[in-house]
């Protein structure tokens, strides 16, 4: 299948025009058009290579929402026409106990990424969304509920189980305070769903101008971390707290915001590691714990509660020749709140 997309050619390029192949259609696959690919900080993490080492041609998206083109021949899950979202990996390996209990993002083996990794034969190089056509294997993919923009469905994919998983995890609902810090892709999610789920929810933000979006999202109290003492007041407060920030921050200054025994979550992965006082960590038994995305059942679950709830991301819209002024506003913290690429521009 011959599909037009953006890709990075070697570490830290820009984005260009790019034309590959994907795979014919399997007896399993189910071949979309995508009609939106949405741009998350961990697609510029990987392009500049702030994880490690990567595989190039990069193809990167892995927020994709579109529309059912064609299915093979043993699909059952799938029919032509149909909405369909694609996340963060493609596949796993089915077989071990993370996989069985449909916790495919904690793979023994690793789950196979959307981008930036080879597919289970060893040898194809995935590429990602960002690109006007995909195709997947339908045990991979979730259904979007009709009611849903398609626009504000994409960062879900991602974005939204990413937020989606901690709060039902740790189980934010009525009575509890859940703290979001950093209002960005992930973040802006992360408060949407704390506030239909029925917490009370504080927005962590070093950007006081998001202050009026994080009240109209249900956020009942907004604190600028960027004055000096301005976590303060908020020691020994909170049930849960959702580190989504992008860079590097002392650790501790979160850690300090737990009530007893409660937990504060790593999501944000800057590629650098946080110093941890120890001291902080035992006063008042503090957990501290990392939650990435979410497995295929709960994927399902999530985009079925924003159908029911009516939650999109806020998003920009974009052509894709602006991919990469985009990557620069990301970085700055300058999007409300994500960005989304029209894929019929690519
Ligand atoms: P994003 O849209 O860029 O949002 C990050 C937010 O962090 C910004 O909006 C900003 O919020 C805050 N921030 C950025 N730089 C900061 C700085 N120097 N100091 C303090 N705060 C800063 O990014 P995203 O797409 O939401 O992704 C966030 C992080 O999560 C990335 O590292 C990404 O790779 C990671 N991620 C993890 C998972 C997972 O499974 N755990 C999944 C997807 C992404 P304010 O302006 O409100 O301060
Ligand atoms: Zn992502
Ligand atoms: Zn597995």
């Amino acid at each position: 299948m011959q599909v037009r997309g953006l890709a990075a050619q070697k570490s830290g390029d820009n984005l260009s025009p790019f034309e590959f192949q994907r795979r014919e259609l399997g007896n399993h696959d189910v071949a979309l058009d995508i009609s939106f690919a949405g741009i998350c900080h961990s697609d510029i993490h990987q392009v500049r290579e702030e994880w490690g080492p990567a595989i190039f041609s990069m193809v990167p998206g892995h927020e994709i929402a579109g529309i059912v083109t064609a299915v093979g021949a043993s699909v059952t899950k799938f029919s032509v026409g149909q909405k369909i979202g694609v996340g963060v990996f493609i596949d796993s390996c089915r077989t071990c106990s993370s996989c069985l209990a449909g916790l495919q993002q904690y793979c023994e083996e690793g789950m196979t990424g959307t981008y930036n990794t080879f597919e289970r034969d060893g040898k194809t190089v995935a590429y990602g969304g960002y690109s006007n056509g995909f195709v997947i294997n339908e045990d991979y993919a979730v259904h979007i509920p009709e009611n849903l923009s398609m626009a504000g469905v994409a960062p879900l994919l991602c974005a939204g189980i990413t937020l989606y998983s901690p709060l039902r995890t740790w189980n934010a609902g009525p009575g509890s305070k859940v703290a979001v810090v950093g209002l960005g892709g992930l973040g802006h999610m992360g408060v949407k769903f704390a506030v239909a789920l029925g917490a009370e929810v504080t927005v962590l933000s070093h950007s006081p101008a998001k202050r009026d979006d994080a009240l109209a999202m249900g956020a009942t109290h907004f604190v600028d971390t960027s004055v000096e003492g301005s976590l303060k007041a908020y020691e020994k407060h909170f049930d849960l707290v959702l580190n989504t920030v992008s860079a590097p921050l002392n650790i501790n200054d979160y850690l300090n915001l737990l009530k007893l025994d409660a937990t504060l979550v790593v999501i944000g992965l800057p590629g650098k590691a946080y110093e941890v006082n120890a001291g902080t960590l035992l006063n008042g038994r503090r957990r501290l714990a990392g939650s990435m995305i979410g497995g295929i059942p709960q994927m399902q679950e999530m985009l079925d509660f924003c159908g029911v709830h009516n939650i999109t991301s806020d998003v920009e819209i974009i052509s894709a020749d602006y991919a990469n002024e985009a990557y620069e506003r990301t970085i700055a913290s300058d999007v409300k709140y994500r960005f989304v690429i029209d894929a019929s521009t690519f």
